[in-house]
């Protein structure tokens, strides 16, 4: 059963082949069976996802139910569940329980997703290797000598050990697209504001965008379908109508203009990784598009400046845990102030110290014009880049990751090679613009990401340019040994 796609479940379902308590038990004993050792899971959810596949199953039998009815899902733990513990990663959030689901959580359950428990994740979103969560590293099921990539890496190994048959991510500076490339599965961070992020812990308000991680794109398209729209409770959220992704999913290719940036593939890429990219995209070719060569010239100046932005606003969001409210509390404080100081330097990790410490002197008066405003305007520059760009070409294609995942441990100790795992995926985010990491041949038994980013709102082009290479490929039907 685990080894499906959603479609094909859906019809096991309808069909009365399998119950889905029978189906989410069989997940269940896999979580119970593989996440000892892969450490993708931080909370299962046994009995509420029993429960909850119980009614989907009344709901099967009466004929009624969302499209995503009895699916066993699972959530990365920086969203918000109802009466389920949400630690996003953190020393500080080990005691929270979420008093209410967030948008994106309520709209996949109300579509009949079961849920399965919540994912690992880098401690506040803040990592690219999933080591900096507090709950411990996560394995990559490919090797588990390596790095499942981050900040979702929980999610991203869950999907690719088939733990669940998908979960959610969040992207903020490449937290999607990075673990699904180092995990061999599919993912796509939406356009900024097209998923609500109403009770999605905040790291960098500005960045953070949900979206969705799984198998293949038909999968990741029905559930975008349900996570996206307008919120009203999200001032950024965009009231744009969301269009059917699962019907655009197989339109021609013929004249698509695939643009390929001359810096996504200078040095600092691996060239067996290079390799797999061009495989890809002469693949493309044979379907009709055309490629040709762009420049985005800003775009190696999006690693300084994301860490300068993404540290100021995660400086400003986490100012609210401050022992007081939730979240952990240092034991005997002497007065407020060794209260403020004992439980954050408690419940906070290194990395996480280090940004806020970066986001606070970056926006310290003195310093705020040289550092922030100057990201600030870099970023608009970043952002034109693009927009001169899509006045060419259709899509922007290249590498997700410069590598392949690497050994756990391999780069804790030097920040900056862990920063720049994102080179190529953090400029989107900037930018807001959607990004998707779709699986290609693999280097090494380890898998490899083709990064396609779109225009404002094109998330169904990406979708169908993935939904066609899987079509003609089967690099995204790889399943680790021992998983399969
Ligand atoms: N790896 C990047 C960081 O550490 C991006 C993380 C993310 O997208 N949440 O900030």
């Amino acid at each position: 059963m685990h080894d499906k796609t959603i479609a094909e479940l859906a019809a096991g379902l309808r069909e009365r082949t399998y119950s889905s308590v029978e189906l989410t038990r069989h997940f269940l004993e896999r979580i119970a069976r593989h996440n000892p050792s892969l450490n993708a899971f931080i909370t299962v959810a046994a009995e509420s996802a029993l429960s909850a596949a119980a009614q989907a199953d009344l709901a099967l039998a009466a004929g009624t139910g969302g499209p995503l009815i009895g699916i066993p899902i699972a959530h990365k733990d920086i969203f918000c569940t109802q009466g389920l513990r949400t630690s996003c990663g953190s020393r500080m959030l080990d005691n929270f329980i979420a008093p209410y689901d967030a948008t994106v959580v309520e709209r996949l359950a109300a579509a009949g997703a079961v849920v399965l428990g919540k994912t690992n994740m880098d401690e506040f979103a803040m990592g690219s290797s999933n080591e900096t969560s507090w709950y411990g590293p996560v394995k990559n099921p490919w090797d588990q000598t390596r790095v499942p990539g981050g900040s979702s890496g929980g999610s991203a190994a869950a999907v690719a050990a088939r733990l669940c048959v998908a979960a959610t991510g969040t992207d903020t500076g490449g937290s999607i697209r990075q673990p699904a490339a180092l995990c061999g599965i599919t993912g796509i961070k939406p356009t900024y504001g097209r998923c609500s992020r109403w009770g999605m812990i905040a790291f960098a308000s500005s960045l953070d965008q949900a979206g969705p991680m799984a198998s293949c794109a038909a999968d990741a398209a029905l559930l975008l379908q349900a996570m996206a729209g307008f919120d009203p409770r999200d001032s950024t959220s965009l009231d744009t109508p969301v269009p059917d992704y699962v019907a655009g999913l197989d339109g021609d290719l013929a004249g698509l203009r695939i643009g390929l940036p001359k810096e996504y593939f200078g040095a600092g890429l691996d060239g067996r990784v290079a390799a797999s990219i061009q495989a890809a995209i002469r693949e493309y070719e044979r379907q009709g598009a055309t490629v040709v060569e762009i420049s985005l010239p800003n775009s190696p100046l999006s690693v300084p400046v994301y860490y300068v932005v993404a540290p100021a606003e995660c400086s400003s969001n986490l100012a609210r845990f401050d022992g007081v409210r939730y979240g952990h509390r240092c034991e005997n404080p002497k007065d407020l102030e060794d209260l403020y100081k004992r439980s954050r330097a408690e419940g906070f990790g290194a990395e996480v110290q280090r940004r806020i410490m970066i986001g606070t002197y970056v926006l310290s008066a003195g310093y705020y014009d040289a550092y922030y405003l100057k990201a600030q305007k870099i970023r608009h520059l970043i952002a034109d880049d693009f927009r001169r760009a899509f006045e060419q070409v259709d899509v922007i294609m290249g590498p997700t990751s410069p590598t392949t995942a690497f050994p756990i441990g391999a780069k804790m100790d030097d920040p900056v090679a862990m920063y720049l795992n994102d080179i190529y995926t953090i400029a989107a985010n900037l930018a807001g613009l959607p990004g998707m990491s779709i699986p290609v041949a693999p280097v090494d038994g380890m898998p490899v990401g083709l990064q396609v980013v779109g225009n404002y709102f094109e998330e169904g082009r990406l979708l169908n340019c993935a939904y066609r290479l899987q079509q003609q490929t089967d690099w995204h039907l790889g399943v680790p040994v021992g998983f399969d």
